[in-house]
């Protein structure tokens, strides 16, 4: 017998005339048997790995913690913190179905649209759910896109910004949030005076539909340092969970009126008085939207409504001080780096909701009534002594001048 008749496999032992092919590394053999049955493990251990690290960038939690997370940020509109945390661990469940199984139930996507007032949340609630889980998130004012072939950006660039959250990782991309602003901006309307703009917000809503409803699509990778020389990149949005969001202001008017007309249809056993004729909105069904003027296809491709409820005084105030990261809290830190130890008065907190009441700022309203009672101390306090600032009603009142409201007003 030669000596090289003597080799054998190192992984499983198998004498070289056993094997068809035997290959020598730096100290040892590997037959072709065992060379198959690494690259199954390899492969077997990479599949693994995708699962897994796709549920592992996902922090995935069950609708009691992601309901449980929201709170911390976000004041109040418990009805649509449950609706979203329901739609957004179902979509996620669908992302982690194994797809072996040809009999299994496909479930189908849960896109979601907030219907409530500017200045509600609606941004906030798609915000916070994409922080949740680690994803990445694009914010997109459905008020410039147009229709391909008109001037305006076409609904790929939607997906060019996700790109951008994501770094131009398209797998990432592939699984990230999109909050689409304004879509009632695209509503079509029969009382629209401009005829060529209500067919563009046809166009669009169609345009929007694609991506909705999961396609392939050619995206121009704007800005994209890492692919100079790609002139598309393809994205697969069959498992983005879109947002979409509107104040759909007069949509309480559609509201009323089906809701008058049901209580007629009934006769007398839906009591008026029942109806909240102050929040309407938690009336809302799918059908006001199409009176509204997004088209059935659209309303379909988003199949979670959910609405928000206007910011009374209570809610404003805990804005202020009650969430994870509020204002207060903000402002608190700012100071604090300073070494400067910074308190607001109850009567001066109150008095910020008030004026932000009085001149329809909104939530949005607080930060600028903020900023313009703060802004002299936050200037002058870093380079003084001063180890203590208090901010009293008086204090506030007297930063917050007729003309000061009238140029926040004027910019809200
Ligand atoms: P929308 O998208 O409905 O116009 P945003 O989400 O942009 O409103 O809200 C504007 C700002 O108001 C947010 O940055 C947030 O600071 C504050 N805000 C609004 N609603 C709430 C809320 N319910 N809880 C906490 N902060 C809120």
């Amino acid at each position: 017998m030669t000596k090289d008749q003597n080799l054998n496999c190192s992984f499983c032992g198998r004498k070289k005339a056993e094997t068809d092919l035997l290959i020598a590394g730096m100290d040892a053999h590997i037959c072709d048997k065992c060379i198959e049955q690494a690259h199954g493990i390899v492969e077997e251990e990479i599949a693994e790995a995708k699962t897994t690290s796709l549920s592992k960038d996902l922090i995935l939690k069950k609708p009691k913690e992601i309901k449980a997370f929201l709170d911390e940020y976000i004041i109040g509109q418990q009805e649509t913190k449950i609706a979203m945390a329901v739609a957004v661990y179902n979509h996620y469940k669908r992302l982690l179905q194994t797809k072996n199984d040809d009999n299994e139930v496909e479930i189908e996507k849960s896109n979601i649209v907030l219907v409530g007032e500017t200045g509600t949340g609606k941004t906030l609630v798609a915000k916070t759910i994409a922080k949740m889980l680690n994803v990445p998130f694009a914010i997109v004012d459905a008020t410039v896109l147009t229709q391909a072939g008109y001037v305006g950006e076409d609904v790929e660039s939607i997906l060019s910004r996700l790109l951008q959250a994501a770094d131009y990782d398209v797998e990432k991309a592939e699984k990230g949030i999109v909050f689409i602003d304004e879509i009632d901006k695209i509503a079509r309307k029969g009382d629209n005076p401009s005829i060529t703009r209500d067919v563009s917000g046809e166009g669009v809503q169609q345009a929007l539909l694609k991506l909705l409803e999961g396609s392939l699509v050619n995206v121009a990778p704007k800005g994209g340092r890492k692919h100079p020389e790609q002139k598309f990149i393809e994205v697969n949005t069959k498992d983005i969970l879109f947002i979409a969001g509107g104040a759909f202001s007069g949509i309480d008017r559609v509201i009323s009126k089906r809701l008058n007309r049901q209580a007629v249809g009934y006769g007398a056993s839906i009591e008026e008085d029942k109806i909240d004729e102050d929040n309407l909105l938690q009336y809302i069904i799918p059908a006001d939207l199409k009176s509204f003027g997004l088209i059935p296809e659209i309303i379909g491709r988003l199949p979670v409504l959910s609405y928000m409820n206007p910011l009374d005084a209570k809610t404003l105030r805990a804005i202020l001080t009650e969430p994870k990261n509020s204002i207060i809290k903000q402002y608190t830190k700012l100071f604090e780096m300073d070494d400067v130890s910074f308190t607001v008065t109850n009567e001066a907190l109150d008095y910020i909701v008030e004026k932000a009441i009085e001149y329809k700022l909104g939530a949005r309203g607080l930060r600028s009534l903020c900023e313009a009672i703060l802004t002299e101390a936050m200037f002058e306090l870093p380079s003084s002594d001063t180890k203590e600032f208090a901010v009293t009603k008086e204090y506030a009142e007297s930063r917050i001048t007729k003309s000061a409201l009238q140029k926040l007003k004027a910019a809200s």
